[in-house]
């Protein structure tokens, strides 16, 4: 009987010490860059670019060394992580188009289903800023999505261009280029309607900040979810006038550096407003760095290719957690993805995610309390910017079927003869092909490729009209 009171106690103590530090709900920020590299930061080994905030919150909280996006480009990308559901089956992909451009009619199909409105299951007020490219009509902005506020540019910062498109190869390292802002002219948003255009860009990273500092002292009383979702590093670079020049790496590391100053800025706030113990951070970008920029385009430190392709490059993003007494401190080599934060966050708040269709998610909040040590993650499927399933993964092992091309991936390629296996244990960089030595290994994961396909092409599974919508 003792003992039982004792384990009991320890129970009850070890709850409340985890789950209930004041009572309050947590709140969720999710900080999510556009085309930043897994190599961009100084805590994932970048030598010139300095990011202490970022650094800090990594030291504070998890970094993860094995995450990933659901897609190399940022309109599936972001449908992804948003719904917890591979852009195949949300609707947000294409074998004609990789993103939604300015002439796009379509967007996120109503019936899916956000982190916002997930958490508005529990009242939780909930802001989008930033880059949003999931629909600029009316009907696929962020207020149809769950959230109640929204400011940003709705696409892409390159978009609406009024130059010839490959002028931005042969120009984007050329500074006068990149100063002019006007060339790009993409709308600011306030809600719905456009209350600037051109954006003026060089300082949207700036009032991106201001705006998120806004929301959270607007919000400090009441729970809130917080995405921000910045513009940059996209091409073509803009930072704040005070800011130009001050990275050794040039405009590329101002802008990164830029950001990290606004993830201070975010985390000082909530400390000084007494919400740091009861709010998780989320950071992490949307897929890797765009390599035909050149130096205007980020690293993907050791792993092969970037943006675009179904390399690691393309899909393994830096990502950290932080949250003072609810994140446990560590680097966690462990898998985990994008796809991973509507049941994360479901789990951490009490809410629900949706029952009535497949979800490509796992509850990840164990590892982030410190709970466990494994991932409930253990395999990740990599589709392609034309929607073809082009590389699976579980365990150590992954599997190519096809590739793009590393830099220029939006070329047309074929199936590979033969399947590549590559241990990503012990090859991060994918560089030794070993399927000859591991017949046993293709084969199994030929066969776990296949069954994630027969239940994607399950016609009441997938979103079969949004993906021909975002075709236009
Ligand atoms: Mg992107």
């Amino acid at each position: 009987m003792k003992y039982k009171l004792i384990f009991a106690s320890l129970v009850l103590f070890g709850f409340m010490n985890f789950d209930s530090k004041d009572d309050k709900p947590l709140n969720f920020i999710v900080i999510f860059t556009d085309d930043m590299g897994y190599g961009d930061l100084s805590s994932f080994g970048h030598p010139t670019i300095n990011t202490p905030n970022l650094d800090r919150m990594a030291s504070e909280g998890q970094k993860w060394t094995q995450f990933y996006v659901a897609s190399p480009v940022c309109t599936p990308s972001r449908a992804a992580l948003l719904t917890g559901r591979y852009p195949i089956r949300n609707g947000m992909t294409s074998s004609k188009r990789g993103v939604l451009f300015p002439n796009s009619a379509g967007g996120l199909p109503q019936s899916e289903i956000t982190i916002a409105e997930v958490l508005k299951q529990k009242d939780y007020a909930t802001g989008a800023i930033g880059k949003w490219h999931l629909g600029h009509l009316p009907e696929f902005l962020p207020d149809q999505n769950g959230f109640d506020s929204y400011y940003g540019i709705p696409y892409s910062n390159d978009m609406n261009y009024t130059g010839e498109w490959s002028e931005q190869f042969e120009n984007a390292e050329d500074p006068y280029y990149r100063s002019d802002y006007k060339k790009f002219n993409v709308p600011l948003m306030e809600n719905d309607r456009v209350i600037e255009q051109p954006a003026d860009q060089n300082t949207i990273t700036f009032r991106y900040t201001q705006k998120a500092i806004e929301f959270i002292k607007d919000h400090k009383n009441k729970p809130f979810f917080l995405y921000l979702a910045h513009s940059l590093p996209h091409i073509p670079l803009f930072a704040h006038p005070d800011r130009v020049g001050t990275s050794k790496q040039g405009i590329y590391g101002d802008v990164i550096e830029e950001i990290d100053w606004s993830v201070g800025r975010i985390l000082n706030t909530l400390k000084d407003l007494g919400l740091d113990k009861n709010t998780v951070v989320v950071f992490t970008s949307d897929n890797g760095p765009w390599l035909a920029f050149k130096t205007h385009g980020g690293s993907a430190g050791p792993l092969r290719a970037g943006k675009g392709t179904t390399f690691e490059g393309g899909q393994r993003v830096p990502a950290i957690f932080w949250g003072p007494g609810n994140v446990k401190p560590g680097i966690i080599n462990e898998m985990g993805s994008t796809l991973d934060l509507i049941n994360t966050i479901a789990s951490l708040s009490g809410t629900e995610v949706p029952k009535d269709r497949k979800m490509d998610g796992y509850d990840l909040s164990k590892v982030l309390k410190g709970s466990a040590k494994v991932s409930p993650r253990s395999s990740f499927y990599y589709w392609s910017t034309n929607a073809k399933l082009f590389a699976v993964r579980s365990k150590k092992w992954k599997l190519h079927l096809q590739q793009s091309a590393p830099v220029l991936y939006w070329q047309p390629t074929e199936p590979l003869e033969r399947p590549e296996l590559y241990n990503l244990d012990a090859d991060v960089s994918e560089k030794y092909d070993v399927a000859a030595k591991n017949p046993a290994v293709v084969e199994k994961l030929l066969k776990i490729a296949q069954k994630h396909q027969l239940d994607i092409t399950n016609p009441l599974k997938d979103n079969l009209a949004a993906i021909l919508e975002a075709d236009q």
